[in-house]
């Protein structure tokens, strides 16, 4: 059971301090309940550290909560996102496995910062943890506050356009988890995986349906069809292949915080009345 009944506004969605959202974990709580939000969960990157602030604060505000986390994985030379709800966080096999993904990020890291090197910006890596709440959670976010600090590109979408995006001089290849991984780590600790942002990825129409054949074969259950980067053709287009594949539907904003993000917290349309709620697996 859900720990709200029939929650009118979920959001399972956003980022904290603890990976590579601007505000701690009991400001984005405060906000999601002042904003109206429900059931919420704080879903970090390949981290679940702010988990227990942010259940602490939802309980003081009176919202709904349920552990979330974002997995950053790699199928078939595509980086994919999956978010991970409502698991227990202290399963051994989902700690030390967001603890692996964490070491590479820290040498991915460095590898960015040396190609950033090569073409001239220097001091790129001790730039860009400055802006990292969490040193192991370094991110291409913190590298793109920092440049655009460094006065190399006017704004963050910028320093993604011309620096950080495959093909560009900062973009280095990484290892991230698999699928496998992935679903294995959060189906062991209990709880339901999801496809985050479906529109984001740089794949054709089939290869993202030839991934949701593996998703849903390798035991995913959820389809984020209404979130901060989609359309409203997006969500018609993602409604029908959560109905196609009989996914449950999930919400999100993907806040990261004022400023940096086109939707907050719970600011997002409801779900297609027909599509299964994600909530229902989850609490
Ligand atoms: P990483 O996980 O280190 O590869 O960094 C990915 C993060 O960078 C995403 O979660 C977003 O927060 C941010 N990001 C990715 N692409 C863009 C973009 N085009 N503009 C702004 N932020 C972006
Ligand atoms: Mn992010
Ligand atoms: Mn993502
Ligand atoms: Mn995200």
């Amino acid at each position: 059971m859900s720990p709200v009944n029939s929650p009118a506004n979920f959001d399972f969605h956003c980022h904290s301090v603890v990976s590579d959202g601007l505000l701690p974990p009991a400001e984005l709580a405060r906000r999601a309940a002042a904003n109206g939000v429900d059931l919420w969960a704080l879903t970090d990157h390949d981290a679940i550290g702010g988990l227990p602030e942010a259940a602490a604060a939802a309980a003081e505000c009176g919202m709904g909560f349920i552990s979330g986390v974002e997995i950053s994985i790699e199928w078939q030379g595509t980086p994919i996102h999956i978010v991970g709800l409502g698991f227990d966080p202290q399963a051994p096999a989902l700690v030390s496995g967001l603890e692996s993904l964490r070491q590479g990020r820290v040498e991915r890291a460095r590898r960015m910062a040396e190609a950033l090197a090569a073409i001239g910006i220097p001091g790129v890596f001790e730039g860009a943890m400055r802006y990292a709440g969490n040193p192991s959670l370094i991110s291409r976010a913190h590298f793109a506050r920092y440049l655009v600090e460094a006065g190399v590109a006017k704004d963050v979408p910028s320093v993604f356009q011309y620096y950080l995006t495959p093909g560009k001089p900062g973009y280095v290849d990484h290892r991230w988890a698999t699928l496998e991984d992935a679903i294995g780590w959060i189906g062991a600790a209990g709880g339901v995986a999801v496809v985050a942002h479906p529109a984001r990825y740089k794949v054709s129409n089939g290869e993202l349906r030839r991934f949701l054949d593996a998703f849903k074969d390798t035991g995913g259950q959820g389809l984020e069809v209404v979130c901060g980067s989609h359309t409203p053709d997006h969500v018609l287009h993602f409604a029908r292949l959560a109905r196609h594949y009989g996914f449950h539907a999930s919400r999100g904003s993907d806040f990261h915080g004022p400023g940096e993000s086109y939707v907050d917290l719970g600011r997002l349309p409801g779900l297609p009345e027909d599509l299964k709620p994600i909530w229902r697996l989850v609490g």
